[in-house]
């Protein structure tokens, strides 16, 4: 939040241009790639977040986009790539921050948390300068970078072995939150202030009105994907003046509350071989087949039904389960919503859930 930043205070930078500061300082007008020291490696070398700040000709609300909070979640990675790319100073009434890699050990790892004792940086934000690893770094770019934005996207995808679909997380009861949420054009709006330490929550309770966007798979670029989330930030920056013009109108937006029966984990209570029959659209009815759990002789199977009619949100991809293990996220749609997806699914909506991110698995087709 800006309102005591070294800019001279209050929200200053909205209605006249000045510079964004960070240590140095990126001057309006000016396009900057830029490498900030968060840490150290065992060796004492720096640890280096890449991030690229755009200060728009105009003044106007800075707007922060994070990827790979979760080192290999790099369908946003790529988003950044084609954001920073795709802006210069004189498109924008503001500034855009983009955090490429805003968890550097774990993306050199390729993993989902900061390597060795396996912290979270997802559950450390705001992060603190005593605190520990994650905290420490959480905190770097809290200050730095993210505290000095309006508002703000952090761009995830399924953990690995699972998929997701494009969808966003935010707390809507906050109107400004709704709005951003509106803008950024996914279907699905999963409503919650979300986990204590996620950004989304640190920076949404700081005045920071903040999504978490969730798309596809770890460890994979999904070209549909990125271009939807792609359009998708700008449809933020529209919504907040920072582009000329207006954020398109969703065609149908299903907003499932936190705390409702309105979505449920569906796990296995066997362990064995998983074979997915759902599809090829991730609608399905209640009583329809969602998977088996078999075992290994093929003598044994557990057939799982959809409780009730609705969107598989998140699915397993490596099909093995242990009782317990989540074979997939349900979330409930009424008769309407579900007349509005068979809809859009022939136009194109839902490509890129599965498979290699651009088609559909159709069975025959699927090598
Ligand atoms: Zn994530």
């Amino acid at each position: 939040m800006a309102e005591t930043d070294e800019d001279g205070g209050s929200t200053d930078h909205r209605t006249r241009p000045l510079p964004f500061r960070y240590g140095g300082e990126v001057r309006p007008g000016e396009k900057r790639h830029l490498r900030y020291e968060v840490g150290e490696t065992y060796l004492g070398d720096p640890v280096e977040v890449p991030v690229t700040i755009v200060n728009g000709d105009r003044p106007g609300p800075r707007v922060f986009v994070a990827a790979a909070v979760h080192g290999d979640e790099l369908n946003g990675v790529k988003v950044a790539q084609e954001v920073a790319r795709r802006y210069e100073p004189a498109d924008l009434a503001g500034t855009l921050v983009v955090v490429h890699v805003a968890n550097v050990p774990a993306f050199q790892a390729q993993q989902r948390y900061i390597p060795i004792y396996d912290q979270d940086l997802n559950r450390a934000f705001p992060g603190r300068s005593g605190s520990n690893t994650a905290g420490r770094m959480a905190n770097e770019l809290w200050e730095a970078f993210l505290s000095k934005c309006d508002y703000g996207l952090d761009l995830h995808t399924s953990t690995r072995n699972r998929t997701t679909m494009f969808h966003v997380r935010a707390e809507t009861s906050n109107p400004a939150v709704e709005r951003l949420a509106r803008a950024f054009g996914a279907n699905l709006v999963l409503a919650g202030a979300g986990e204590e330490g996620s950004l989304r929550r640190a920076a949404t309770a700081a005045g920071i009105p903040t999504l978490t966007v969730e798309m596809g798979k770890a460890h994979r670029f999904q070209p549909v994907l990125v271009e939807k989330a792609t359009r998708g930030v700008e449809g933020v920056l529209t919504e907040c003046e920072l582009l000329p013009g207006e954020a398109p109108e969703t065609k149908w937006l299903r907003v499932v509350p936190g705390d409702a029966g309105d979505k449920a984990w569906i796990r296995a209570d066997t362990g064995g071989l998983v074979d997915m029959h759902w599809g090829p659209y991730p609608l399905v009815r209640e009583g329809e087949t969602i998977c088996t759990v078999s075992d290994h002789f093929g003598r044994e199977e557990r057939v799982v039904k959809a409780p009730f009619t609705g969107l598989l949100v998140g699915v397993l991809e490596n099909p093995v389960a242990l009782p317990g293990h989540p074979l997939c996220h349900l979330v409930r749609v009424d008769e309407e919503t579900s007349e509005e997806i068979e809809r859009e699914i022939s136009t194109g909506e839902f490509d890129g859930y599965r498979a290699n991110g651009t088609v559909w698995r159709t069975g025959e087709e699927q090598e």
